[in-house]
């Protein structure tokens, strides 16, 4: 079994799935698992220490993010952030329209389409085949009755950022409120809220190398709120539910180092998801999906003609190398991902992207071992293209 400070052995791409707990976000919660076990909400010494240490991780993840921390409400992760701001606008307006892309995580398209069985209205801007949205798209959806525009800040598949500052500018405009889920973005892109046009902001503590299990939600200064979550008086009755106090401690400790690594991200990872991404588009048949440049930093989504995703996950695994595909895969029977689908690419290329995705522990030796071994599993699989039965026995070995 791996301790924390045991170092994983596989080649772990797959950060925009999740990531590894830091070590010093690890060491900032400890004391909040065992002497300091109290309730924030109580009034003697131990609570008063974990109301206080709440606190300052309150101001850390304000100082990532460029806000006041009285801005901020801790929640249980980032689908409870982007369920929390639809449902405040929704129920705060009393208007039964909104907008979204066509490309959002599960976490607002699934909201959205269950708005739409409660027979709200709900537009999908599309995006172009390289994943990129047009604020015009958005602009000429926004309709009187429009309670909110959510738009994904970055694409967790592709990584491509959409054009957030624009759209929040038009919003404000228009006079509609106005929601990011910034799950991918904080931490790996500077954001600086103070005077953005921006109502309500998602984000998301395992993405950004605190544990899983918290998140949180801006909501701006006088925008409206209504909470989600219906229960005690805490986060200032924002959000019922005694605090995830570890978590929330942990996921201020690793708001300040993703400050500290913010170049690092943008120079050396990047660098490194560049030399990753170019020496596989040397592959023939290698084909990025989605925007080269505007787009984060870490990731990288890439077709391989003649290969199912599937299969090459499954040969990266054996190979040691954590990956992940768009697809959702149940072994032999894959769909492709709405993403890349409705970035209007064909069926058999969505079904062969995998996306690869960095951080800061990933080395330039770990990135030269995947470009020794990719090639030849590619030319493996298109040599021998796996039956269901070889899959399911790749998939079980
Ligand atoms: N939004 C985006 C863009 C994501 O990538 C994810 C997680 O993958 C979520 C929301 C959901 O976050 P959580 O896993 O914390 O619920």
């Amino acid at each position: 079994m791996n301790t924390s400070d045991s170092p994983p052995t596989a080649i772990y791409l797959d950060n925009n799935a999740t990531t590894r707990v830091s070590p010093g976000a690890f060491e900032a919660m400890v004391p909040y698992l065992t002497n300091l076990h109290g309730n924030p909400s109580s009034a003697y010494r131990i609570g008063r220490e974990v109301r206080a240490a709440i606190d300052h991780a309150r101001r850390q993840l304000a100082d990532l993010l460029g806000c006041s921390s009285r801005e901020l409400v801790f929640t249980s992760c980032g689908t409870e952030s982007d369920n929390a701001a639809i449902h405040s606008a929704i129920e705060a307006s009393g208007k039964r329209h909104i907008v979204t892309s066509n490309v959002e995580h599960s976490a607002v398209k699934n909201h959205a389409e269950a708005l739409e069985r409660r027979g709200f209205a709900v537009t999908y801007a599309p995006v172009a085949t390289d994943g990129t949205l047009d604020p015009a798209a958005v602009a000429a959806a926004i309709r009187p009755d429009t309670a909110l525009v959510s738009l994904m800040w970055a694409n967790n598949e592709t990584g491509v950022l959409f054009p957030i500052i624009e759209v929040g500018a038009l919003c404000q405009e228009r006079g509609v409120l106005f929601h990011t889920d910034a799950v991918q973005a904080v931490g790996k892109i500077p954001i600086a809220l103070k005077d953005l046009p921006i109502d309500y902001l998602s984000l998301s503590g395992h993405k950004l190398h605190a544990p899983k299990g918290v998140g949180a939600l801006y909501i701006r200064r006088r925008a409206p709120f209504v909470p989600y979550i219906i229960g005690g008086h805490q986060e200032k009755g924002k959000r019922g539910g005694t605090e995830n106090t570890a978590s929330i401690i942990a996921l201020g400790r690793a708001a300040e180092e993703a400050a500290a690594a913010m170049d690092d991200e943008n120079t050396r990872v990047r660098a490194l998801r560049d030399k990753l991404e170019n020496g596989l588009l040397a592959i023939e048949g290698a084909a990025v999906n989605g925007h080269r440049t505007q787009r984060l930093p870490n990731t990288t989504n890439i077709s391989f003609e003649g290969c199912s995703a599937e299969a090459l996950l499954l040969m990266l695994d054996r190979a040691g190398v954590c990956a992940a595909a768009g697809s959702a895969c149940t072994t032999g029977s894959v769909e492709p991902s709405h993403v890349l689908t409705n970035m209007g690419l064909a069926r058999e290329r969505a079904l062969g992207a995998i996306r690869l995705s960095l951080a800061r522990e990933n080395t330039g030796e770990e990135i030269d071992r995947v470009l020794e071994i990719l090639p030849t599993i590619v030319a493996e699989l298109r040599a021998n293209p796996p039956d269901v039965s070889t899959l399911r026995e790749l998939a079980t070995s």
